[in-house]
């Protein structure tokens, strides 16, 4: 899709995994056709920036040797698909998944956000990420097909069972109206009789902390953006290198060792990751604002959660942060508690304003 700087290229990694090989040639693509910056969004996915439209066929036929699309663009926009990050292979997620991919074919055409999660490990770990149709590890043990909106789903007793009654939902949707509302939760539409409301997700498991599992290095992507250079040096300096993306920009480096971390935060406590921030100026057409160096600025300046964002939109952060500022005319509006477009405390400020407005009435700015 067009952007500020150019074309914005996005990647839906397959089970939500790179190999080593693929994360190394997303890298050099990044590079050679892009401005060398990759993004990783709250959908698992990733995305080249500023790629100028004469690069686009060269890189698409770059991501194909690497297997890194989906082998038409009907497919690939089908297959909106999260996993929970921790499968292993023939586990029941990596089955529903496999499974789900085979029957792309079999699913209507759906609005662009509509997506699914499959969320079968020992109990669900997705539920605060966006997802129409999930399945999920049940409060008995079991499997369980849910539509979102709705506290309980349909039990299932096989892969197979969940995956038709997510084939034959996201009919439902398309047949009872789902278009106009658009996403799930907003469809007012009665759920039909073969989808009983009956089980019980189990209680969510707590999300993965920063720093080294048996599994890998899971590091932490701040501002949802890494520059090539970082993340080949932690994909070649780890014992395995392939990449596990998950919904919260954070990556997970299979076999990954702690002394290579390319500079990313491996500590949750890291003043980097409490900041959220847009691309903004240049990069995205809406923003008249630069994000990042004020990102970067109010970075362990301020307690709590904090959005830069370069316009009223919003896209960095759906829920309140302790502090936003959102671009306007090419100046900060800063909002206390709220949205980018919540009701501003005060507007029209410069970066050196903000800064300085935070010293003397922020509870505890710098
Ligand atoms: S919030 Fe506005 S400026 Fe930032 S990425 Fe979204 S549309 Fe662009």
């Amino acid at each position: 899709m067009a952007s500020g700087d150019g074309l914005l290229v996005r990647v839906r990694p397959f089970l939500g995994r790179l190999t080593r090989r693929q994360a190394l040639a997303l890298c050099d693509g990044a590079e050679r056709f892009g401005t060398g910056l990759i993004e990783v969004t709250n959908r698992a996915n990733l995305q080249l920036r500023g790629v100028p439209e004469q690069h686009w066929s060269e890189l698409l036929a770059h991501l194909a040797e690497h297997g890194l699309v989906d082998s038409d663009p009907d497919t690939e926009r089908r297959r909106n698909m999260l996993v929970t990050p921790d499968w292993q292979a023939g586990d029941d997620t990596h089955q529903l998944a496999t499974r789900l991919m085979a029957r792309l074919g079999d699913l209507p055409e759906l609005p662009g956000k509509v997506g699914f999660a499959i969320d079968a490990g020992t109990a669900p770990l997705l539920a605060g990420v966006s997802a129409d149709f999930r399945v999920e590890r049940s409060a008995d043990g079991g499997l369980l097909v849910r539509a979102d909106g709705h506290a309980r789903g349909t039990a299932v007793t096989s892969v197979e069972e969940a995956v038709e009654g997510l084939v034959r939902l996201a009919h439902w949707f398309v047949d009872s109206g789902g278009w106009e509302a658009g996403r799930m939760r907003r469809h007012q539409a009665l759920l039909p009789s073969w989808a009983p409301r009956q089980a019980l997700p189990a209680a969510c498991r707590d999300r993965p902390v920063l720093g080294q599992h048996p599994r890998g290095l899971l590091i932490g992507i701040p501002f949802g953006r890494v520059t090539a250079p970082a993340l080949r040096e932690v994909v070649q300096g780890a014992l395995v290198g392939d990449v596990r993306v998950t919904p919260w920009r954070r990556l997970w480096i299979e076999g990954g060792m702690p002394d290579c971390t390319g500079g990313l935060p491996t500590d949750e406590e890291d003043p980097r990751l409490v900041v959220d921030a847009c691309p903004g100026a240049p990069w995205c057409n809406q923003a008249s604002v630069e994000t990042r160096r004020l990102a970067e600025a109010l970075a362990s300046q301020v307690p709590g959660s904090v959005h830069v964002s370069g316009c009223r939109k919003g896209c960095a952060r759906r829920q309140p942060a302790a502090l936003c500022l959102t671009g306007r005319d090419g100046r900060f509006d800063l909002i206390v508690e709220g949205r980018a477009d919540g009701v501003p405390e005060v507007t029209g400020l410069s970066e050196a304003e903000v800064l300085d407005y935070l010293k003397h009435h922020f509870p505890a700015g710098a």
